[in-house]
């Protein structure tokens, strides 16, 4: 099966990459957004199917143990994983994917997929991001405490990534990430079919 561009792409919470996703996923159709398995509860609007799958920790772990993932991760308390027929079926369609996940299933994924691209989107400074997550105005001040030790955690682990994206003027970090994406489809991997389509006409 012939496979299209595998963009993995991490960051910690309030870094702003759920909305760099959503960018660049209306700028270019082809690419497709994978959607996970998660034990999680849904939270306000979210619709099953849309922005995950939600299922039960039972569930889940039976399709884990079935080796249905990929890739699968515990991340603040809960399961999270990319099935790996969800992958299958977007190759099918000739289509390319986009991983929004945590690090852990990036570097599994990497393992799977040694062609993937994966980037870090990284705050400009911490204080930025400590910012971004007060701003919020939702979670208290151990969650926050928390969640910036995770971040620290998560952006220690750059040498995973073949880019990192620092996310202070979004204009200028949806450009970026762009021009990551767009390179990507030019991968001598992903090419080498044509190649050699090419060298033996
Ligand atoms: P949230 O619950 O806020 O949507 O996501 C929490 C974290 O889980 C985020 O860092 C998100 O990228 C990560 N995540 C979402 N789906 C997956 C997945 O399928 N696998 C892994 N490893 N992480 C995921």
């Amino acid at each position: 099966m012939a496979q299209g561009v595998l963009l993995i792409v991490c960051g910690p919470s309030g870094v702003g990459k759920s909305t760099l996703c959503g960018a660049l996923l209306d700028d270019r159709p082809r690419l497709t957004l994978s959607v996970s398995y998660t034990t999680r509860d849904r939270r306000g609007d979210e619709v099953d199917g849309e922005a995950y799958h939600f299922v039960s920790e039972r569930d889940f772990l039976e399709m884990r143990d079935a080796g249905a993932f990929a890739e699968w991760a515990e991340v603040h308390g809960n399961f999270y994983g990319t099935s790996r027929e969800v992958i299958e079926d977007t190759f099918r369609q000739g289509k390319d994917l986009l991983f929004d996940i945590d690090y852990q299933g990036a570097r599994q994924l990497r393992t799977v997929y040694p062609d993937s691209t994966a980037v870090l989107v990284a705050p400009p400074d911490m204080e930025t991001l400590e910012e971004r997550l007060r701003g919020r105005g939702t979670d208290s001040e151990e969650v926050i405490q928390r969640r910036l030790a995770a971040a620290r955690h998560e952006l220690s682990q750059y040498e995973l990534f073949d880019y990192v994206v620092e996310n202070g003027a979004f204009k200028h970090a949806l450009s970026a990430f762009r021009a990551i994406y767009d390179a990507a489809q030019h991968g001598r991997s992903l090419r080498k079919g044509w190649m050699e389509e090419l060298l033996n006409s």
